[in-house]
């Protein structure tokens, strides 16, 4: 629902998945893993629970199904929210605090090379829309990734922890669907594979 739901079939498709859209508890228990896209996390929160979606994929997460979240996606899967409307429901399929809107309100969108652990080869190119940061990591959650200190973004995003895993979850603040370069998306396919 919402967001670059085609660019990231289209990521799946290339490193050999074998992608469906999900909309329905049904089509969820079909998958051995879920992307959750860019869009407005607090509408893809209500929208799950008008789709009934909202506890089966709380239960599935406990469970251990490998998920993958992009922006809003992270936001949805982080146990806790900052700047968030009262009412938004959380997955908690990572445990950590995310701060929405982080890197400013509409202008901070911005694009930086960075290394990412688990990315072999060349700096990712790092497009971040209206994306949060990550404030606080439990002690289970990995970082996989900062904002690099000479990167062209506001001081006070530099170093921000901007992308994560936790067991079979992973989530970044950007959005690889856009940028032709696959190697988020052959992370997570990775994951799910070694999960199954
Ligand atoms: N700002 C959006 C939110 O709070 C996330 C933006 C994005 O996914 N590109 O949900």
């Amino acid at each position: 629902m919402q967001g670059d739901v085609r660019e990231h079939l289209a990521a799946l498709d290339a490193v050999g998945a074998d992608p469906i859209t999900v909309r329905r508890e049904s089509e969820l228990d079909r998958v051995d893993g879920l992307v959750i896209p860019g869009g407005e996390s607090t509408t893809m929160s209500r929208l799950l629970q008008v789709f009934d979606l909202l506890e089966p994929l709380r239960a599935r997460l406990r469970e251990g199904m490998p998920a993958y979240g992009s922006c809003a996606g992270m936001i949805l899967l982080a146990s806790d929210v900052l700047d968030t409307r009262p009412d938004a429901q959380q997955l908690f399929g990572l445990d950590i605090t995310v701060r929405r809107n982080a890197f400013g309100r509409q202008v901070a969108s911005f694009e930086t090379d960075l290394a990412m652990d688990g990315v072999e080869g060349a700096p990712l190119r790092a497009v971040f829309i209206r994306a949060p940061w990550v404030e606080r990591v439990g002690a289970d959650v990995t970082v996989l990734a900062t904002v690099p200190p000479d990167a062209d973004a506001d001081p006070g995003a530099l170093g921000r922890v901007v992308a994560v895993r936790q067991g079979a979850v992973l989530a970044t603040s950007f959005h690889p669907e856009v940028t032709g370069d696959h190697r988020v998306h052959e992370l997570f396919v990775k994951i799910v594979r070694e999960s199954n």
